[in-house]
């Protein structure tokens, strides 16, 4: 049975505020929060205060764990996990650079509503999931509905980057004893049961130095390059045939985003470079583990190297594999949601992918647990200027996490 009882649920439901929570949601648009290393003013810190001092007066037990200077969790809770289950609902604090406000309608950071919509950086990945994700726990907590175990709030650091904050929450009491998590990332609300897995392989070419006159001397790294690059859509198909298919995502692809020759100091037309350096965006589907996918990358490398003898060859992948995640519908976490989802908008579930990681690929990966991704805004808004939510997919998502969050720790 994936269903709560129908009148908490109801119960719950009715202790949402909208306006409550559209006003929250401007409020942590309005606080940027965007990451720029070098500038210790410029972290996760004030919206992470916010996140505090907001869960602090609806009276939860909370912690705040700080990762790096600057950069705290946010983490807080409602009953105890004791028999029951424990279930996660996250978010992260962090932003992604506004990037020209001049091209913007609305200013980044002004939090604009009109006609039914949010505007600012943020507003859709992932200001309001977060403020959804809160207002909902607070629902929940208001209601006085029993829990049958524990509903943890996490408002982590560090997503658009390393993904330090949720790397440290697994190491953490609460999040070791976790059974599931959603994850309010923008996915238009729909349940995403799969999401695509990255690995950034920075691959790092050595030759030998010599005058452009005459390249006998040297060894030129370019030459090892050029054949990477040609091995290229090979290796693309090959991940293809050992990744699983999906109706939901994209197959894998092999993309170079950096090319430097030499790979650091000037240009010099009459010099063949001592190194050269690229870097990949490797994106997979389900299916092959990281030795897997490693072998491959191995393989590539060690064909480069033969075109270009005395050439050596290396890749390493930055901030480590982010391996594909799929959950089956089974879960009773799915159960939960599916049943979630009707009993806060009427309609049925709809299926989707993430074409990214998320915080959740960590919780997966170190943890075990079954993640689902689902959220309000546009999965193609994201990054983008003018980025914006719909009101009504936020305060959807805000039902959503109620109905499901009780159909899991009930059952
Ligand atoms: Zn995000």
């Amino acid at each position: 049975m994936a269903r709560a009882g129908g009148a908490a649920v109801k119960a719950a439901l009715s202790c949402i505020d909208n306006e409550e929570l559209i006003e929250l949601t401007r409020d942590l648009i309005r606080i940027p929060s965007v990451v720029r290393p070098g500038d210790p003013a410029a972290t996760e810190a004030a919206v992470a205060r916010q996140v505090e001092v907001w869960l602090a007066k609806q009276g939860f037990d909370l912690e705040v764990q700080e990762i790096a200077p600057g950069r705290p969790n946010v983490v807080a809770w409602v009953g105890a996990r004791g028999d029951g289950r424990s279930l996660l609902l996250e978010g992260h604090t962090d932003v992604v650079t506004e990037g020209d406000p001049a091209e913007w309608t609305y200013p980044p950071f002004g939090a604009e509503l009109v006609d039914g919509r949010i505007y600012g950086r943020g507003a859709a990945d992932m200001k309001s999931g977060l403020a959804a994700i809160m207002v909902a726990a607070a629902a929940i907590k208001r209601s006085g509905v029993a829990l049958g175990g524990r509903l943890v709030l996490g408002a982590l650091v560090d997503e658009e980057g390393d993904m330090l904050g949720v790397k440290h929450f697994c190491t953490t009491a609460i999040g070791r004893e976790l059974d599931a998590a959603i994850i309010g990332e923008p996915e238009e609300n729909q349940l995403c049961l799969e999401q695509r897995g990255v690995v950034w392989a920075r691959i790092d070419i050595r030759g030998r130095m010599a005058h452009g006159a005459m390249p006998e001397a040297g060894v030129n790294p370019i030459t090892a390059v050029g054949a990477l690059l040609h091995e290229l859509p090979a290796l693309e198909r090959r991940l293809r045939t050992l990744c699983r298919r999906s109706p939901h995502l994209r197959p894998p692809t092999v993309t170079p985003t950096v090319v430097r020759a030499p790979a650091q100091g000037i240009e010099q037309s009459n010099v063949i470079p001592s190194r050269a350096r690229v870097l990949l965006d490797i994106r997979l589907t389900s299916g092959p583990d990281e030795p897997a996918v490693a072998r491959e990358i191995d393989a590539v490398c060690r064909r480069a190297m033969a075109r270009c003898p005395g050439s050596t060859v290396e890749w390493g992948a930055v901030s480590g594999f982010r391996l594909a995640t799929k959950v089956e519908r089974s879960e009773p976490l799915v159960r939960a949601m599916v049943a979630g989802v009707r009993q806060a908008t009427g309609r049925r579930a709809v299926f989707g992918g993430v074409p990214g990681s998320t915080d959740g690929t960590i919780l997966r990966m170190q943890l075990g647990i079954p993640i689902v991704t689902c959220g309000p805004g546009s999965r193609r808004i994201p990054h983008q200027v003018d980025e914006y939510v719909e009101v009504t997919e936020l305060v959807d998502a805000a039902k959503i996490y109620v109905a499901s969050a009780l159909n899991f720790l009930q059952a």
